[in-house]
């Protein structure tokens, strides 16, 4: 916790200034910007957005390991978690043109979970499908409801989720990029710290490998599952399965079921 407290004012406090002084300055408050001063800007901004990124990644890697990691987890509707995650990787999908489509069920998809960290779960899947597609590419976002656990849920997770209730459906967040893919004999391994497939170029923006494997943390504290299969159209496609959760008549106000 020390550790945690010492990073958080030593690194994101500056981290967050300088990204407020670039910010400023791209809405040219202090005065007007040439297209390449702008160009440059917007490259340190992106720097920086990934290093805050990164120091968010190794904060919460000494909390996993801390065994401090906390949750507040309640019944949640899991469209607006999405929208919210893509409203996110947004600026980073339009750098590289890319199209994000998403398809959302018509009523709410109540899972039981701790809102931000799954809509960090979902950025970190949606911000590598970006990250991960060639320029001018396209990623899909779908939620849906799922009466049964999906034929694809790996074995090692079976036992997480069990069975639904009665009249319960689990939420299901699927991600699909027209990127490299992941060969089959890496699909578990990029769920471990610091994995990383081997490609013949470095890809722009890569981190270090932490993301995949907070996010498992996080889908096991869940109970849920998480897994990654072949796109059938080319790359790969990622699922975020969760728990079902339930709104309370008496309170109006959502719990897990
Ligand atoms: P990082 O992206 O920072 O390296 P992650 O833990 O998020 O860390 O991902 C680990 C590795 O899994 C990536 O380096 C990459 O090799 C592979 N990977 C993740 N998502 C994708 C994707 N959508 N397409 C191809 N490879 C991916």
């Amino acid at each position: 916790k020390d550790f945690d407290s010492h990073v958080s004012h030593e690194l994101k406090a500056p981290l967050a200034s300088m990204r407020e002084t670039i910010q400023l300055m791209l809405d040219q408050v202090p005065g007007p910007l040439t297209d390449k001063q702008k160009r440059l800007l917007e490259l340190n901004l992106q720097s920086e957005y990934r290093l805050t990124s990164m120091v968010r990644n190794l904060l919460d890697l000494s909390r996993i390991e801390a065994g401090v990691m906390e949750y507040e987890m309640r019944g949640q509707d899991l469209v607006p978690l999405v929208r919210n995650a893509i409203a996110e990787i947004e600026v980073q999908a339009g750098e590289k043109q890319i199209q994000l489509l998403t398809a959302f069920p018509e009523g709410p998809v109540m899972v039981e979970c701790d809102a931000s960290r799954i809509v960090q779960v979902i950025v970190n899947l949606a911000g590598n499908a970006v990250k991960f597609s060639p320029k001018r590419g396209t990623v899909h976002v779908h939620v849906e409801a799922a009466r049964s656990l999906p034929p694809g849920v790996p074995r090692r997770w079976r036992p997480l989720p069990g069975a639904v209730a009665k009249d319960g459906c689990f939420g299901l967040v699927t991600v699909s990029d027209l990127g490299p893919g992941i060969p089959d004999s890496e699909k578990e391994k990029v769920f471990d710290r610091f994995h990383q497939v081997k490609r013949d170029k470095k890809i722009a923006g890569q981190g270090v490998g932490l993301g995949l494997a907070i996010s498992r943390t996080i889908v096991e504290a869940h109970r849920g599952a998480i897994w990654v299969e072949d796109n059938p159209g080319g790359g790969c496609r990622f699922f975020l399965l969760l728990r079902p959760g339930e709104v309370r008549d008496d309170e109006r106000t959502y719990t897990a079921v």
